[in-house]
C-alpha cells in the first residue's frame, strides 16, 4: 500500500528582518538631506530613549584622524577617546550619514570606544535623524544649515 507523504508545512526561518547587523536596532536608510549631502532617515518609527544604532569602522589614532579630516568639509570620523577615533568612510552603517542639528531628535553617545545613537524624542517614519555634534573639527568655521529655530549658525 503506497504511503502518503505530506509536504511539511514551511517553517518560518528566524532571520533578521532586513539583514542589518545586531547593533543597528532600527531600520535607517541614507537619503539626500535638506541639511547637507546625505542624511540618515528613519525607515520605521523609533520610540524615545531607544538605541537606534551605532557607527563602526576603522579604528585609527586621533592624530591620524586629524590628518584625514584636514581640509575636508564632510568627514565620517568620530573621536572616541583622547587617543582613538573611528573612521566610518568605508562602513555601510547608515548612521554614519547622521547630520548635525541645533535642535536634534537623537543624541550621540561615546561609550567604551563605541559610537552609539539614541532617540531623545519619538522619531517618525521618514524623519531625518539628527544629533548635536558638539565640538567638531570645523571649530566654528562651517555654516550650519539645520534650519532649527535656535540654530547657532556654525559648526
Ligand atoms: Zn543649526
Amino acid at each position: 500500500m503506497p504511503q502518503l507523504h505530506r509536504t511539511p508545512a514551511p517553517v518560518a526561518e528566524p532571520t533578521a528582518p532586513t539583514g542589518r547587523p545586531a547593533y543597528q536596532k532600527f531600520d535607517v536608510v541614507a537619503r539626500k538631506s535638506g541639511i547637507d549631502g546625505f542624511g540618515a532617515f528613519a525607515a520605521e518609527a523609533i520610540p524615545p530613549h531607544r538605541k537606534i544604532g551605532e557607527i563602526r569602522g576603522e579604528s585609527i589614532s586621533v592624530s591620524e584622524a586629524r590628518r584625514r579630516a584636514a581640509g575636508k568639509a564632510r568627514i565620517m570620523i568620530v573621536e572616541v577617546s583622547e587617543k582613538k577615533a573611528i573612521d566610518a568612510s568605508q562602513s555601510s552603517d547608515p548612521m554614519r550619514f547622521t547630520n548635525h542639528s541645533c535642535a536634534p531628535n537623537a543624541r550621540l553617545q561615546i561609550r567604551d570606544g563605541r559610537v552609539e545613537f539614541y532617540a531623545v524624542q519619538p522619531i517618525a517614519v521618514g524623519e531625518e535623524i539628527t544629533v548635536n555634534y558638539g565640538e567638531t573639527h570645523h571649530e566654528g568655521t562651517l555654516a550650519c544649515r539645520c534650519g532649527a529655530p535656535g540654530c547657532i549658525g556654525w559648526l
